[in-house]
């Protein structure tokens, strides 16, 4: 028995309550154009749902602009030096979207004359798309009737049909019954008014049910405890992953490798460590011999599915030493320049505030 049965009534209702309230209330945001104003450039809309993906609209925004800035089209992109756009993501974390976003770029432009297929059956051909992001660039960008669910629409959904069954066995039926609301036009912008109204009003907690303009259309709502929705499996501890960031200088320059492209972080510039990952710590070898000196500060990071904490050790070279294993030397003072990701950064910090160099 199908656990959503939304009445033809109510799934117009809400398409229509909702594209009014978007009409009036969409969020300003870089790679959007207002409602009425025409659909905004597919390259913008790819852009920018690569780097939503696990990523807050806050935190996207200036990468957003400094990447279309930089590299307007997909033919400047694929023309970049992928060194170059690895630098500029630094920071936003998932680094394998950046490697994907350069080889998309590549194949748009190389396969498709720059410019991207319409279809979600065209865009899922491309390297780092799958089917939510094609969902989302085939509505907003081409105005095609695509199903779009994201974090934020889930919630919407699972409170407005009040589903029961706990996530993640609840995304087909969450599908379905987003399916049933989504409208055979302005798909794009019921898309986006539906992220609109989860990001804001359908808050995960103390949702503003005031108001929404689908409260009168709501199960949650009406049974008086939105917050229970979308019903949540009970989750598992993260594991820690314990490692060492290794701190080598020779006369104010700090010593870079680049990571193997597969694995974390993969293609990123990097301090030395001795191999720690998702599912191992770190075997505690330093990159090589020297007087090597543990300092007292640990780095903990948060990865999706591991707690890192990380031992740093620093050692200082001669002027002509050169460890070994082809990484290059980069002046201290500019290390913000080198595109170090998030955990590294806060190694730097850590060394460069302990006096111990
Ligand atoms: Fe969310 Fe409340 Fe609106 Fe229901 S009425 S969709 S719970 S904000």
């Amino acid at each position: 028995m199908p656990h959503v049965q939304p009445a033809d009534q109510k799934t117009g209702d809400i398409a229509a309550l909702l594209l009014a309230h978007y009409d009036v209330h969409a969020r300003d945001l870089p790679w959007r154009n207002r409602p009425g104003e025409g659909l905004p450039a597919p390259y913008h809309v790819w852009l920018s749902e690569i780097m939503l993906q696990q990523t807050t609209v806050a935190a996207v925004g200036p990468y957003s602009r400094k990447f279309t800035e930089r590299w307007p089209d997909f033919s400047a992109l694929a023309a970049a030096d992928e060194a170059d756009v690895m630098a500029a993501w630094a920071g936003l974390g998932y680094y394998a979207r950046a490697r994907n976003l350069i080889k998309c770029a590549r194949a748009v432009a190389v396969g498709h004359g720059g410019q991207l297929p319409a279809t979600e059956a065209g865009l899922l051909t491309l390297p780092g798309i799958g089917p939510y992001t094609a969902a989302a660039i085939a509505a907003i960008a081409f105005d095609q009737r695509a199903v779009v669910v994201d974090a934020n629409v889930e919630r919407v959904v699972s409170r407005l049909f009040a589903i029961s069954i706990p996530l993640p066995a609840a995304k087909p039926i969450i599908r379905e019954a987003a399916d049933a609301i989504t409208p055979g036009i302005r798909a794009g912008d019921f898309a986006q008014a539906m992220m609109d109204l989860g990001a804001g009003i359908c808050s995960v907690k103390a949702p503003s049910c005031m108001l929404c303009p689908l409260q009168s259309h709501c199960d949650a709502f009406g049974l008086g405890n939105p917050e229970a929705y979308p019903v949540k499996a009970a989750k598992k501890a993260k594991p820690t992953r314990r490692g060492t960031a290794y701190w080598v200088e020779r006369e104010g320059e700090v010593y870079l490798v680049t990571r193997q492209d597969k694995g974390m972080l993969g293609g990123m510039r990097s301090l030395p460590d001795d191999g720690w990952n998702s599912r191992t710590n770190g075997d505690g070898k330093a990159p090589f011999t020297a007087s090597w000196q543990h300092l007292d500060n640990i780095v903990q990071h948060e990865f999706t599915h591991f707690t890192l904490s990380l031992r740093i050790a620093v050692t200082a070279l001669g002027s002509d030493a050169n460890p070994p294993g082809g990484g290059m030397w980069w002046p201290v003072k500019s290390l913000d320049k080198a595109g170090l990701p998030t955990l590294f950064t806060k190694v730097a910090k850590a060394v460069l505030a302990s006096g111990e160099r």
